[in-house]
């Protein structure tokens, strides 16, 4: 039975007995060649439903993924498990494009992973006919809808890989965040035969979620943290607030540090792993902090400030509890959060003459001539960037965002790439070479003693370990690989660490740049919209939050029982039946009229003295107010106007 032989690849290769809810269905609806759109909730093991499948089949699955960092760490641990993988992103040059597509066509590799801006490429598509495809998987998904949080233009071209595979191969998109609109619009966009969406439940049942309503939230802080046990995660908006937190909290004799994407990767990476191992016990962190966390134990996570949709919270709170035991997802809110998110909303949309300044900007920058640059990859600072034209950095960013949202241009997220060698000659030249030029000889063996391999593809090399091993210098290591590369022995591509730019298209002239209100105004309504939502569940006062957030990706649920609205109806002493009952009669009558306390009471044909217990518990959350006659009225949810 098939079930049976894809159980036996888990096990054979990752050592796991049975497939968690949903995996195997995904598995066989993609095997069947049906185009599927997987939603999981984060670290509810993705990857796998792609990734068992393609071993089980002929050929080659390509993975689409927009992380470069993320797509390295995979191929990284499919190659520790002995199994063939490649990477192709825009860091890469041609050349090395090229051979690695090489490899893949007669190579028997059994995964490809690729950057979206690649495919569109012409040297991409001339190979992708001759690859064996049996697979295409699409990792976060919902960067392709204009409509989600995270748009990235280059998911469009997904689409066009269609063109050169057969039609019984499927397609798998996977996310962990869509609402039904995004999928719906996944499902088109990928130009899905049939629709078909395969879903888990987002439920948390562990995490209780809550919204804490203090003034001070220094003070809250390091008095709360005390009663919780455990470690977390404090999620601030920006760099400079993570820092002042964490010092914060060390001054209260808390093990705590902070991380942002400010610091210098290996920084990073060391405070990653001391707050995995548990060494630190609190990490203070921008939304930078996320990607490849693998902590079950998580106990808590406190979001200081309100992120921009429900989207980015359900992301980062859900990361506490993986264990299955209880945990926390806090936010907090002070009266002043507002006014910070109409200021970081206006930085968050320029005015369309700073974008096209910012445009210019950036062409002289690159010294880009008008009519030309197209299809060409820069290494780009935006840090040097804006200090050399003196631009201000969030709204700069952003604009560069809408222009990558237009079409103009894209980035990549800074790569660490190491160095890399290639044998351009042939065993045998390489050995009349060797003879003939003696100066060489130790280098060129210790090269080939240190890696593998280096014959076919271009392999990772580490100069200082060269160093070490053989005595020299590093910079004589250096000169010797500069040397062999300029007599054509081998192709060098020293390493570097930087982020990208892309041109995809020519420079244009300031008055054909065009901002279109599709992806200027019409995104600005969507983001006050998915703002508007977040602030619906920080106000809510009578909705269950697990109910609030579940329901905001189309699932029905029932009420969590443990989040801090539940908490209070519990105290209430009243069934959910009956709370609603009451609540949904006040709300109707208090829409239509305004009533003193007793009259309202009075109105409702329900125990007295139970409306009234539901009619206080309103008062106190705001949810009904009293104007100066006494009178009451049922206030909606303070939003921003739409
Ligand atoms: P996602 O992409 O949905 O966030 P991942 O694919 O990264 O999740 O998987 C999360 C974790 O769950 C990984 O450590 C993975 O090894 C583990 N995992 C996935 N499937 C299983 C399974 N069937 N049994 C045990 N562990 C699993
Ligand atoms: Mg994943």
């Amino acid at each position: 039975m098939k079930t049976e032989e894809y159980r036996q690849i888990l096990t054979r290769y990752w050592g796991f007995t049975s497939f968690r809810p949903l995996q195997e269905e995904i598995i066989l609806s993609v095997t069947a060649g049906r185009d599927t759109l997987a939603l999981m909730p984060t670290g509810g093991g993705k990857s796998l439903t792609f990734q068992v499948p393609a071993l089980h089949m002929d050929g080659i699955c390509v993975v689409i993924t927009p992380l470069i960092a993320l797509m390295k760490d995979q191929v990284n641990r499919l190659k520790s498990l002995e199994i063939k993988a490649m990477a192709i992103h825009s860091g890469m040059s041609a050349e090395e494009i090229d051979i690695a597509l090489d490899n893949c066509v007669y190579g028997d590799y059994k995964f490809l992973y690729i950057s979206p801006e690649r495919i569109g490429t012409r040297l991409f598509q001339a190979r992708v006919s001759r690859l064996n495809i049996n697979l295409v998987a699409i990792d976060e998904a919902h960067c392709i809808s204009q409509w989600g949080y995270d748009f990235r233009p280059s998911y469009l071209k997904i689409a066009a890989i269609r063109e050169f595979i057969p039609d019984r191969v499927a397609l798998l998109a996977l996310t962990a965040s869509a609402t039904p609109s995004v999928a719906e619009d996944i499902m088109e966009k990928l130009e899905f035969r049939e629709k078909n969406v395969l879903r888990t439940s987002f439920e948390r049942k562990n995490i209780s979620y809550m919204v804490k309503r203090v003034e001070d939230k220094a003070t809250w802080l390091t008095g709360s943290l005390e009663k919780m046990g455990g470690s977390g995660i404090v999620y601030v908006r920006s760099r400079k607030r993570s820092k002042e937190i964490a010092e914060l909290l060390a001054a209260n004799n808390y093990s705590a540090d902070f991380y942002h994407a400010g610091l210098p990767q290996e920084m990073r990476d060391r405070k990653q792993s001391a707050w995995t191992a548990g060494t630190t016990r609190i990490i203070v962190a921008t939304n930078a902090f996320g990607m490849g966390i693998d902590k079950a134990e998580v106990r808590f996570v406190i979001h200081w400030e309100m992120p921009d949709s429900i989207e980015e919270y359900f992301q980062e709170s859900g990361r506490a509890g993986r264990d299955g035991k209880k945990a926390f997802a806090i936010l907090l809110h002070s009266s002043s959060d507002r006014k910070q998110l109409e200021n970081s909303l206006k930085k968050k949309f320029p005015p369309v003459r700073r974008i096209k300044d910012v445009y210019e900007a950036l062409c002289n920058y690159l010294q880009i001539p008008e009519g030309s640059g197209k299809n060409t990859v820069f290494d780009f600072s935006i840090r040097d960037f804006v200090s050399k034209y003196r631009l201000p950095v969030i709204e700069t960013f952003n604009s560069l965002s809408f222009l990558q949202r237009e079409g103009y241009v894209e980035f990549t997220e800074e790569i660490n790439n190491p160095s890399r060698v290639h044998f351009v000659v042939g065993r045998d030249d390489l050995y009349r070479f060797q003879v003939a030029n003696e100066l060489f000889d130790d280098f060129i063996k210790l090269l080939l003693r240190s890696y593998t391999g280096m014959f076919t593809e271009f392999v990772a090399i580490n100069e200082d370990s060269l160093a070490r091993r053989s005595g020299l210098s590093r910079d004589a290591v250096y000169k010797f690989l500069v040397k062999l590369s300029s007599l054509s022995i081998i192709r060098y591509i020293p390493g570097k660490k930087t982020a990208l730019v892309i041109f995809t298209e020519e420079r244009l002239e300031r008055k054909a740049l065009v901002i279109s209100s599709n992806n200027y105004l019409d995104v600005r309504k969507k983001h006050v919209f998915r703002l508007n939502k977040m602030i619906d569940y920080v106000e809510s006062a009578t909705r269950c939050r697990s109910v609030l957030l579940l329901d905001y990706f189309g699932e029905e649920s029932d009420r969590c029982g443990i989040c801090d609205v539940c908490r209070e109806r519990n105290e209430l002493d009243l069934s959910k039946y009956e709370f609603d009952l009451i609540l949904d009669e006040l709300k109707k009558l208090l829409s239509r009229n305004s009533y003193d306390a007793a009259e309202l009471v009075s109105k409702v044909s329900l125990p007295q003295e139970k409306v009234i217990r539901v009619l206080r518990w309103l008062l106190d959350h705001n949810k009904i107010v009293r104007d100066d006659r006494n009178l009451l009225s049922w206030r909606e949810a303070d939003l921003f106007t739409r």
